[in-house]
């Protein structure tokens, strides 16, 4: 395996109130091509941050990051927007899937934006949600849904763009245990089966151990490696 992605002595701080919040204290972390990292802590330690910043959602008050010994600090906004919307994934805790969608247009919907045209899209769209055991849903609404899969959709539709890295925040946060589990195993599955690389915020033990390394955010540092 190769390093795909480096943190290196990354800093972010929060102006609030006239005052300076330091969230995170210098970060090192490398991350390998294909790894399936679990990022623990207790809650406010700086989890999400990170996570943000290693989607280039946000940048780093001091540090870097790189994606392949590019450094994401030199590229401007635009730039910098271009390379998150074709580089990394998101799944967040609860799935900001659309309403008044259907979950066929739901995933094609970063596909139309990628300016792939309708036809493609929905093919594209409609594959992936077979991916993800959902072939059987594709003109349900979220509300027709379950939680498990409203969650399936969203995954389905962060992989749309084909990104090289999918980012979860406390991705089966608010599912029960046995969907929680079956949804991590489709996560799991997709990293073995493409390849991809996973940085998930968990507060889920259980599934942490299950992950390929475990790194553990305390107060703004890297407490341990396992
Ligand atoms: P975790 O994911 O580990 O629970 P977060 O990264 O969400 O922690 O937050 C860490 C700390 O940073 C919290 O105290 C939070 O209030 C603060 N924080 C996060 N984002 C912002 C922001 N945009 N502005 C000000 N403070 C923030």
């Amino acid at each position: 395996m190769s390093e795909f992605i480096r943190a290196d002595g990354v800093h972010k701080s929060f102006r609030i109130d006239g005052g300076t919040v330091e969230v995170l204290k210098g970060v090192d972390l490398s991350i390998e091509k294909g790894e399936f990292i679990a990022i623990v802590g207790p809650s406010g330690a700086g989890k999400s941050t990170f996570l943000h910043l290693l989607g280039a959602l946000d940048r780093p008050t001091a540090g870097e990051i790189f994606y392949e010994n590019a450094g994401l600090g030199q590229m401007d906004d635009r730039r910098l927007a271009g390379f998150r919307n074709r580089t990394v994934g998101f799944i967040f805790q609860f799935h900001h899937l659309l309403p008044e969608f259907t979950a066929l247009e739901n995933v094609m919907m970063p596909l139309l934006v990628a300016r792939r045209n309708r036809p493609q899209a929905r093919e594209v769209a409609a594959s992936l949600l077979r991916d993800v055991g959902l072939e059987s849903r594709l003109s349900h609404r979220p509300s027709e849904l379950s939680g498990g899969e409203q969650q399936r959709v969203a995954i389905a539709r962060a992989l749309g763009v084909d990104p090289k890295v999918v980012l979860a925040d406390e991705p089966t946060g608010n599912l029960d245990t046995k969907t929680g589990d079956a949804t991590f195993e489709l996560l799991q599955w997709l990293n073995r089966e493409r390849g991809l690389t996973f940085v998930m915020v968990t507060h889920n033990e259980k599934l942490a151990h299950r992950s390929d390394r475990i790194v553990t955010i305390l107060d703004g540092r890297i407490a341990e490696k396992a």
